[in-house]
């Protein structure tokens, strides 16, 4: 077989890897056992997986591999954050993941897609249009390589958490986001508890409703803004499934699962959504579901078209929110010295929605610039 027809090992989850050995001649438990190389040991090369035949290892190494995307750079902030840029295709696409330690937790923001294809007003990701969806193997290869940097460092522990909010809606890239929730929770590979997994999302409404009759990770929401009207403009999928038909599938998601909540995403924009009047309207929709929110201040970027609400501005509306009883935390920005806060996640994007350079042209007409560059 050639390279390119050897399976990827990364891109299977373990009912797909029992699959695969079933149809090699295997027994099913094999799979456990390359998961537990790979993922736990860090293990890429079959060669060294010693409790294996030397006859299924030389099989393996004919039709499988373990293939990684290359780190291109690793960045560590001043604050403890690191965040990767890994190349995709070449060096044409590449996305970034951000790990983030804090207190006893370490946790780690995983991209699912290069770009995004949302155009969300006010992210820097949507800034760059839109190429493709990750693959599982490109997915849980950023939990991969950052796991493994930490057990080289002596952190024994590793990742205690994953958000799903790096670069990308995850949950329209749903079957490979899927199989890589359930490496990321299978105790032969991370053993991570559902209830650390979270996907985050700007309301695939439909894609909710799956996601419910299949697991129970928890969710987060960006809403942003406290009515539709301005909702269509800061995240346009809004136009497509408004603010009623999110929470009925927010309501609908939790029901089954006492005591859990869904986390509210609000970025906070100066004198766009950050009055006493957008708090009020906010907690008459969040009472509706049991909620958790979190402000996070607006993280600029080059071109922004927005600004952050001044702190006085961003503890009014906490204020404001708390005293009706909804529990809210105002997110600290974490590694913003090396571009790795929320919404500041581009990586290299070759677009295929034209998107990045309308906005280009855009930019250079409303700044007096009249050349387009290519
Ligand atoms: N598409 C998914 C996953 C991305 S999560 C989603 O929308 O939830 C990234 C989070 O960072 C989202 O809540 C997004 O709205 C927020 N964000 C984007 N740009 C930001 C910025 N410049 N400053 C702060 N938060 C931002």
């Amino acid at each position: 077989m050639t390279a390119t027809t050897r399976v990827n090992l990364l891109n299977l989850d373990r009912p797909a890897m029992e699959q695969f050995f079933t149809s090699i001649g295997e027994k099913p438990f094999r799979a456990r056992q390359v998961m537990q190389w790979i993922h736990q040991r860090g293990i890429t090369d079959f060669d060294l997986m010693t409790d294996l035949s030397k006859d299924l290892r030389a099989r393996l190494r004919q039709q499988a591999e373990v293939r990684l995307p290359e780190v291109s750079v690793e960045q560590h902030s001043r604050d403890g954050t690191r965040k990767w840029l890994l190349h995709l295709d070449g060096v044409e696409n590449a996305v970034e993941c951000v790990l983030i330690p804090e207190d006893k937790r370490m946790t780690l923001c995983v991209s699912s897609q290069v770009g995004c294809s949302l155009n969300c007003s006010f992210c820097s990701t949507a800034r760059q249009g839109f190429n493709r969806n990750l693959s599982t193997a490109e997915i849980i290869a950023q939990v991969y390589l950052a796991q493994h940097a930490l057990i080289r460092d002596g952190d024994a522990q590793g990742i205690t958490n994953v958000v799903m909010m790096g670069m990308g809606e995850p949950l329209l890239n749903y079957d490979a986001v899927m199989a890589a929730l359930n490496i990321m929770c299978d105790d032969f590979a991370y053993g991570l508890s559902k209830r650390r997994v979270t996907i985050s999302t700007a309301g695939v409404v439909p894609a909710i409703k799956r996601l419910h009759a299949s697991t129970d990770v928890s969710l987060a929401v960006s809403l942003h803004a406290p009515n539709d009207a301005l909702r269509d403009q800061l995240v346009p999928l809004n136009r497509k499934y408004p603010i009623s038909e999110l929470m009925a599938a927010c309501r609908e998601y939790v029901s089954a699962h006492n005591r859990r909540r869904i986390t509210f995403e609000y970025v906070m924009l100066q004198g766009v959504n950050d009055s006493l009047e957008h708090a009020r309207e906010l907690v008459k929709i969040l009472r509706s579901v049991p909620s958790k929110l979190n402000l996070i201040p607006f993280n600029p970027y080059p071109d922004a078209l927005y600004a952050t609400s001044d702190q006085q501005t961003i503890d009014r509306f906490r204020d404001y929110v708390v005293a009706k009883g909804i529990v809210t935390v105002t997110r600290r920005t974490r590694g913003d010295d090396i571009d790795a806060a929320c919404g500041q996640l581009v990586g290299r994007v070759k677009d295929r929605s034209r998107r990045s350079r309308k906005f280009q042209i855009s930019v250079e007409s409303s700044t007096g610039l009249n050349h387009v560059s290519n």
